[in-house]
């Protein structure tokens, strides 16, 4: 989905603060943008290239790159008609040869399909072997001036700061939508970026010299998440007690909670062993959670539980009775169940 549209949401910033965000940030980034080589140019097969090398790739590596390959393949024939032997071999030290393996027959779908010329949508660009939707919309805006506005971590960051919000998904992208500006797209969605490349860094932003303080919700990193409450962790004990156990109908002996009980009320269980010292070796030992208790629970056989009224359950019986859930897991485990 092309996110041309302006919708509604979510919105953080009302109508005058979006177009202040838009005019702050070209300002700065006519001022202050990198002077990188693929800027020079709105030539579609140069901003595509850059592209698709700075995918999972550094600036400093990338240019180093960029004229080689353009020396070689000057343009997108040139591209479409080498060995892809060739094409590797330029393409060695950028890593992820994917991409390079997309790029040689993405030109070679231009050159066929589109008799050389770029196709000039952010649709048509999708089309295209290895162009995503990110890669469609930066070539789109910037190569063609279509208003589709990109989404990459730097963005992400940015959004997320500016709004105070975690933003995911499709929510950046419909915010990124709402913030572009129409007029210069392709200025606008790299101003975002560089913006988290060089300002709004993942650790330390330079709040300070940002174009956009004044509208920021957060002017700094935003808070982690919330940790999850750490699990506790606890040791049980129970009683695994058989008898009959050499007869076709063994039975195990079980205790069943209080009718009033807040939890499990009615439910029948092993019975507990407490104040056990932990001297000897249990029958077996398994893991259980609730809520943020972890439990280690080890099972004793043959162990008398002090005071505890309970019933002798035939085997065959334990299918009809409410068993607690650790219980469950504790005679089967004992494949009694
Ligand atoms: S004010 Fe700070 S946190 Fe906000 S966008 Fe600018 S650099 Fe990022």
């Amino acid at each position: 989905m092309s996110v041309k549209a302006r919708q509604s949401t979510p919105g953080f910033f009302s109508v005058p603060q979006q177009r202040r965000f838009r005019k702050n940030i070209l300002a700065w980034y006519d001022r202050h943008a990198r002077d990188l080589p693929w800027r020079a140019s709105h030539d579609p097969y140069r901003v595509w290239l850059s592209e698709i090398m700075l995918q999972q790739t550094r600036v400093a590596a990338v240019i180093e790159h960029y004229h080689e390959f353009l020396r070689r393949f000057p343009t997108v024939e040139k591209l479409a008609a080498a060995r892809e032997a060739s094409v590797l071999a330029v393409w060695s030290g950028l890593g992820y040869y994917r991409r390079a393996r997309m790029l040689h027959a993405a030109a070679k779908a231009i050159v066929r399909v589109h008799r050389g010329k770029f196709p000039a949508s952010e649709e048509g660009l999708r089309a295209l072997p290895g162009i995503g939707r990110y890669t469609a919309a930066a070539i789109a805006s910037i190569a063609f001036g279509e208003p589709a506005a990109v989404v990459d971590g730097n963005v992400e960051r940015v959004l997320q700061r500016v709004s105070g919000d975690r933003l995911a998904g499709e929510e950046l992208w419909i915010a990124a939508g709402n913030l572009l500006d129409a007029k210069r797209p392709g200025d606008f969605n790299q101003a975002m970026m560089e913006l988290g490349a060089v300002v709004c860094t993942p650790r330390a932003p330079s709040c300070l010299t940002c174009p956009v303080v004044e509208l920021c919700a957060t002017r700094g990193e935003l808070a982690p998440k919330e940790k999850a409450t750490p699990q506790k962790k606890r040791e049980i004990h129970y009683a695994l007690n058989l008898r009959k156990e050499d007869r076709p109908n063994q039975e195990v002996f079980l205790v069943q909670r209080p009718g009033d009980a807040s939890l499990m009320p009615g439910m029948w269980e092993l019975p507990e062993l407490a104040g056990l010292n932990g001297t000897g070796t249990p029958s077996f030992t398994l893991r259980h959670s609730i809520t943020v208790t972890d439990f280690t629970v080890r099972v004793w056989q043959n162990v008398t539980a002090v005071g505890v009224g309970g019933k002798w359950i035939a085997q065959a019986r334990l299918r009809q009775i409410a068993l607690t859930g650790l219980a469950r897991k504790i005679l089967r485990k004992a494949k009694l169940l």
